[in-house]
């Protein structure tokens, strides 16, 4: 289990939690547009954490601290993830898992031992568009299929976000993607804003008012709709 990073305080990366994050390196997609870039392209051992250092941080804030938010990079690459998380549950905290969907098993795994509390999982575009907006232009949706189609189940609550890029997003992928989605709970969009760490650059986002017209193009097939981050 490698962690690169560790933020103690957050209010707002886990809806209606106070929460710590914890960060681990590396990704198996490569979106243009990612805002982790270190994180995911290069791999800093010096900068790793131990794992007990994390666990006795926790420790110190039970009662204080409500939830871990466990984001990457992809946190299901980890092999050590699932008995992560056990540790920490077993010191009574909720925890968040961030993740691009990709390996279904191991979340279907880590959720029916009811390791996790809310999942946040990333829709990174329509089907036909996912490799090209994932960076992996012969990516095989059916993993992300399979994925969306358990949390769709109701097994633990769950949120899709995507993040808009105005190169990579029309309002036809928007209504392509929430018609695949359909029947969702809820379902963020973000404009994409540039970090300054990013994989590939020429990118931007839409502005609020664009947004607005996306998201009413999403909104009917979404029990939830919201913007995120304008
Ligand atoms: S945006 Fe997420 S899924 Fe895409 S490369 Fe970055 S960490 Fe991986």
């Amino acid at each position: 289990m490698l962690i690169n990073g560790f933020q103690k305080l957050t209010i707002l990366d886990y809806p209606g939690k106070v929460a710590c994050i914890v960060f681990t390196p590396g990704c198996n997609f490569r979106c243009p547009f990612c805002h982790n870039a270190s994180l995911v392209t290069h791999i800093d051992k010096e900068t790793f954490l131990q794992v007990d250092e994390v666990l006795d941080y926790l420790k110190k804030r039970q009662g204080l601290l409500d939830g871990v938010v466990i984001t990457g990079g992809e946190p299901l690459l980890q092999d050590g993830i699932e008995d992560f998380i056990a540790e920490i549950k077993s010191l009574g905290y909720c925890v968040k898992l961030d993740t691009n969907g990709s390996f279904p098993e191991k979340l279907i795994s880590i959720v029916g031992k009811g390791l996790v509390d809310y999942v946040a999982m990333d829709i990174k575009n329509s089907k036909e568009k996912y490799g090209i907006t994932a960076g992996l232009e012969k990516l095989d949706v059916a993993k992300i299929e399979e994925s969306v189609e358990f949390l769709k189940s109701g097994t633990c609550p769950y949120e899709f976000r995507t993040t808009v890029v105005r190169e990579l997003h029309t309002p036809q992928d928007i209504e392509s993607m929430a018609m695949w989605l359909k029947g969702s709970k809820q379902c963020f969009l973000q404009s994409f804003v540039d970090s300054g760490d990013l994989i590939c650059s020429g990118y931007s986002g839409y502005n609020k008012s664009e947004m607005q017209n996306l998201l009413n193009i999403a909104k009917n097939h979404f029990e939830s709709t919201e913007l995120r981050g304008i």
